[in-house]
C-alpha cells in the first residue's frame, strides 16, 4: 500500500481529465483489436456513442427500488422478457454480471435442497467450469465436486453419474466454457438431472448472447438452452456478446419457484419494507439503461450481422495457427473463443514477443488464449503475421504467468 490520501483541496476537472488521460496511454488499445479478452468490441460507432448517451443519462438512477424510476423498471423488465424469448426460459432476473448470476442459482439451489431437508447441498461440475461456481460454494456454504474433463476438454456425462448421491442438488455444464470453447453435453447432463430430481444450471455467460445467431448462421450448436428438458436454470452476460457495457447479465428460470428462492424480503426494521430480487442492494441505473439499448440498437439483424463479422474472424484465426508449424489449437472448439499452443515452441517466450508487439493475449496453463470480437476481423492478418514472426523467433521465455482476474487490496 502506497500513502495516498485525500487531496486536502479537490483539484479541476480540466487538470484531472489530463491526468487520467496521460495515465490511459499505457492501458490496452482495445479499440483496435489489440485485445482478446475482458472487452467484446463491437466496432460500431453508433452502438459506442448510444452507449456513452445513455450510461451517463442514467449514471444517478438508482435501481433499488425500480418502482421509483418507471423509466428502469420497463426496460428492465423488458431485457428480461426479451432474454425469456431468446432462450427459451419462464422467468427471470438481470443481475450485475456473470459471477452475480451464479451466484444466485447456487444460492436457489441451496435453499431449493434445504427445503428438501439437505443442510449440505452438493454441486456437481466439471473442471473446466467457470471459477465463480468455487466462489459461490465457498461463499455460500456448498460443496463442490469438481470432474476432470474429457479428452475433448468437454464435461463427460458418465463421470456426472457416478458423482451423483445423496446430497447432489445441482448439475453445471458450460456452454461453452471459458478455457477451451467448448459445449458440454448439455442433453446428457440434463438427462440426468431429470433422472435424478436434480437441477441443472447451463452457464452460458460467455455462449448465451451469441449462440443464437451462431446457430442461425448455419454453425453446428448441439442443444444448450431450454429447449433442453432437465434444464432448470441458464446464465448469460449481456456485457460480453450482448455488447453492452460492463455490469448487466440475465439468470433465466424454467419455473417460478425458483427464481423466487431469489428474492429477499424484510420489514424488522425501521425503515420500511425493505425487498430485493437479486444480492445487490443499490444498483446503479445505466447497466440496465445500456442493456436495453444495446439489444433494441442491434435487433437481431445487428446480433446476426455482428456474428458473421465474428466467425469470419474465427475462421481465418483457426486455419491461420493452424498453418503456422508447430502450433495446434486445443481441443476443437464450438465457438469463437479457444486455446493455441505447442507441444514444440515454449508459448510463453511467444507471448513475450506478441506484448512486446502490443497485442494482448492471456496465458493458460496449456497454451494463449483468444477470443474473438466482431473488431478483430480488420487485424487478422497483422495478428498471424506478428504470431509466425514470433513462433520462428524468440529468446527465452522470461515468465508471464498463467493469469485471469487479479486481486486490489
Ligand atoms: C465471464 C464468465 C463468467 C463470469 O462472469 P463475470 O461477468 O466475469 O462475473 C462465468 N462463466 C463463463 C463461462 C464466463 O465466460
Amino acid at each position: 500500500m502506497g500513502d495516498m490520501r485525500i487531496p486536502r483541496t479537490g483539484r479541476s476537472a480540466d487538470e484531472l481529465l489530463t491526468e487520467i488521460g496521460e495515465l490511459r496511454k499505457g492501458d490496452i488499445d482495445w479499440r483496435h483489436g489489440r485485445a482478446f479478452s475482458l472487452v467484446y468490441n463491437a466496432d460500431d460507432p453508433e452502438l459506442d456513442e448510444l452507449l456513452h448517451t445513455v450510461g451517463s443519462m442514467f449514471l444517478h438512477e438508482n435501481a433499488l427500488n425500480p418502482f421509483r424510476y418507471r423509466t428502469l423498471l420497463k426496460m428492465e423488465t423488458e431485457v428480461i422478457e426479451m432474454a425469456v424469448g431468446l432462450f427459451g426460459a419462464g422467468c427471470g432476473s438481470m443481475s450485475s454480471g456473470g459471477t452475480e448470476s451464479i451466484f444466485l442459482a447456487v444460492q436457489t439451489a441451496r435453499d431449493h435442497a434445504r427445503a428438501r431437508g439437505i443442510e449440505r447441498p452438493q454441486l456437481v461440475c466439471t473442471d473446466t467450469a467457470h471459477p465463480a461456481f468455487a466462489k459461490a460454494c465457498h461463499y455460500l456454504d456448498v460443496e463442490m465436486v469438481r470432474l476432470d474433463h474429457g479428452p475433448d476438454g468437454r464435461a463427460v456425462p458418465e463421470r456426472y453419474a457416478e458423482a451423483i448421491g445423496d446430497r447432489t442438488t445441482i448439475l453445471v455444464a458450460s456452454s461453452p466454457c471459458y478455457p477451451f470453447g467448448v459445449i458440454d453435453p448439455v442433453s446428457d447432463i440434463a438427462g440426468l438431472a431429470l433422472e435424478h430430481d436434480l437441477l441443472c444450471h447451463v452457464d452460458a455467460c460467455l455462449g448465451g448472447w451469441i449462440l443464437p445467431w451462431w446457430e442461425r448462421l448455419g454453425q453446428p450448436v448441439p442443444p444448450w438452452d431450454f429447449r433442453v428438458p432437465g434444464v432448470t436454470s441458464l446464465s448469460a452476460d449481456i456485457h460480453k456478446y450482448g455488447y453492452t457495457f460492463k455490469g448487466a447479465s440475465v439468470l433465466l428460470y424454467r419455473a417460478r419457484d425458483l427464481l423466487q428462492r431469489q428474492v429477499f424480503m424484510y420489514d424488522s426494521w425501521p425503515g420500511g419494507l425493505y425487498a430485493s430480487s437479486s444480492s445487490a442492494g443499490t444498483r446503479s441505473g445505466a447497466p440496465i439503461a445500456g442493456a436495453w439499448s444495446a439489444i433494441n440498437h442491434l435487433g437481431e439483424e445487428g446480433y446476426l450481422r455482428l456474428t458473421s463479422r465474428v466467425l469470419d474472424a474465427t475462421t481465418r484465426l483457426r486455419s491461420g495457427i493452424t498453418a503456422i508449424d508447430g502450433l495446434r489449437i486445443t481441443f476443437d472448439p464450438d465457438l469463437s473463443l479457444f486455446e493455441f499452443g505447442s507441444d514444440t515452441v515454449d508459448m510463453n517466450a511467444v507471448c513475450d514477443v506478441m506484448d512486446n508487439r502490443g497485442w494482448n493475449l492471456d496465458r493458460q496453463q496449456g497454451g494463449l488464449h483468444l477470443m474473438v470480437s466482431p473488431g478483430h476481423d480488420r487485424i487478422v492478418d497483422k495478428f498471424l503475421g506478428d504470431l509466425a514472426a514470433a513462433v520462428a523467433d524468440h529468446g527465452e521465455a522470461f515468465g508471464g504467468d498463467h493469469v485471469y482476474g487479479g486481486i486490489v487490496i
